[in-house]
């Protein structure tokens, strides 16, 4: 019950109903309606084996890893270790020591400017696009500061995508690191990875991939894509909050030093010298989300049963039918129509403030997002203040993107 690849089954053909009953929360009811939650970029739901293996931990086994001898400490961290290696087979990393578990894509993020971020010097450059989420500026911001490197920004077109050939105009002698928004959590946009870290690695930096909204939808190979680091967060991919990935190339996590200091990241201590222990506990200071861990195994295993690509072409299919629905209401704006797009719906309604969108939404039973979805740039390339998103998952339903149009249309009447 505890290691991951034991839950694993041939994959069934997709059956969305099926799979909404794996789901307890998907039963209740808002305001007396039934609950349409599509705000699953902000935070997917979870199945009942991912809510079990967290309560099974905590009924059956809590204890601290890596320290006790006795029993319950072994247990504990046998199931933790088989999470990191399954999720070390899930993104086809290439050695267990490269998968660091940390709180979530923000931290991730943070590791690596702390601590990779340590070589860089005044008149190094910093790329990013002008599609990243805050966790994926701020910290290259606080970066800047402290080193005296530059940020450089590749900026989008109107349909969301990266202006044709900027990314190549923007790579220069001084980018030491690019950090790269896989899948674009305000737009949908799906950056195409892979080629633009060739670009990078053929002009010497490293690169940093924010996998947050990819992983939930797209097959991640991280040897395939050869990026040199690739952060995630466990509650988009129906794991529990609190949990996250940092892979890491081994020669360069290696090479960095440690961020924080505590239990766990050393092998000696004396007042003299501290030596710090291997990868990854070296990046892993202090007692850990040891039930998020496990469990985010469990979410992993879960994924795998359902088979990705069934996931990705039933999310499609949500995505195309909510695309051709949309695109009929007079008034309604798309923000992000890119070609390669995937999950996410981003609109503006002629003459009403998405903040009212929402609310009215809700009042039908509908979550959503409104706002700037922590991308406040993306806003002020279009020019709104804010957007309503709506964003699917493998459990959302075509009869859900209809309960969502029906409720857009409560909108207009009562803003007519
Ligand atoms: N990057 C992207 C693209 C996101 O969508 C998010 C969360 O919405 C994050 C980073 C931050 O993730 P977390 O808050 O789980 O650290």
């Amino acid at each position: 019950m505890n290691d991951p690849s034991t839950m694993l089954q041939a994959a069934p053909p997709f059956d969305v109903e099926r799979v909404r009953r794996d789901f307890p929360i998907l039963g209740r009811r808002v305001y007396d309606k039934p609950l349409v939650y599509l705000d699953n970029a902000a935070t997917s739901q979870k199945p009942r084996s991912v809510i079990d293996c967290e309560s099974h931990y905590y009924e059956e086994y809590n204890a601290n890893i890596h320290r006790g001898l006795h029993r319950l400490s072994q247990e504990a961290t046998d199931a933790y270790e088989a999470a990191r290696d399954y999720i070390q087979r899930f993104l086809n990393a290439a050695r267990r020591e490269e998968i660091v578990f940390v709180r979530g894509t923000t931290e991730a993020i943070n590791l690596v400017a702390a601590s990779y971020g340590q070589r860089l010097q005044p008149g190094d450059e910093i790329l990013i696009t002008a599609m990243e989420h805050h966790s994926n500026i701020v910290p290259w911001q606080l970066l800047c500061e402290r080193s005296g490197a530059a940020l450089r920004v590749v900026p989008i077109d109107d349909r969301g995508e990266l202006m044709p050939d900027a990314f190549e105009h923007r790579l220069g002698r001084r980018t030491r690191l690019v950090a790269i928004t896989h899948l674009s959590n305000a737009l949908g946009t799906i950056n195409p990875v892979k080629r633009l870290i060739a670009q990078a690695h053929a002009s010497g930096a490293v690169v940093l991939v924010d996998g947050a909204q990819a992983v939930p939808h797209l097959k991640v190979d991280v040897q395939d894509l050869d990026c040199d680091f690739y952060a995630f967060s466990g509650h988009k991919i129906y794991g529990p909050t609190g949990i996250g990935v940092l892979y890491g190339k081994a020669a360069l996590l290696n090479a960095m030093p440690p961020w924080q200091g505590g239990g766990d990241m050393i092998k000696q201590v004396t007042f003299a010298r501290t030596t710090y222990n291997d990868l990854p506990y070296k990046f892993e200071a202090g007692t850990p989300n040891i039930a998020g861990g496990i469990a985010l195994g469990a979410a992993m295993a879960y994924l795998d049963a359902l088979g990705l690509e069934h996931v990705a072409a039933h999310e499609h299919d949500l995505l195309a039918y909510a695309t051709g629905l949309a695109t009929a209401i007079p008034g309604l704006r798309l923000i992000g129509t890119a070609a390669d797009k995937t999950g996410i719906l981003s609109f503006v309604l002629d003459g009403v403030h998405a903040h009212d969108v929402g609310t009215i939404l809700d009042l039908e039973g509908v979550a959503v997002r409104s706002g700037h979805h922590c991308a406040m740039p993306v806003m002020v390339h279009f020019g709104v203040p804010a957007t309503v998103r709506a964003s699917f998952a493998l459990y959302n339903t075509r009869h859900e993107v209809d309960a969502l149009f029906a409720a857009l249309a409560k909108v207009r009447e009562v803003f007519t």
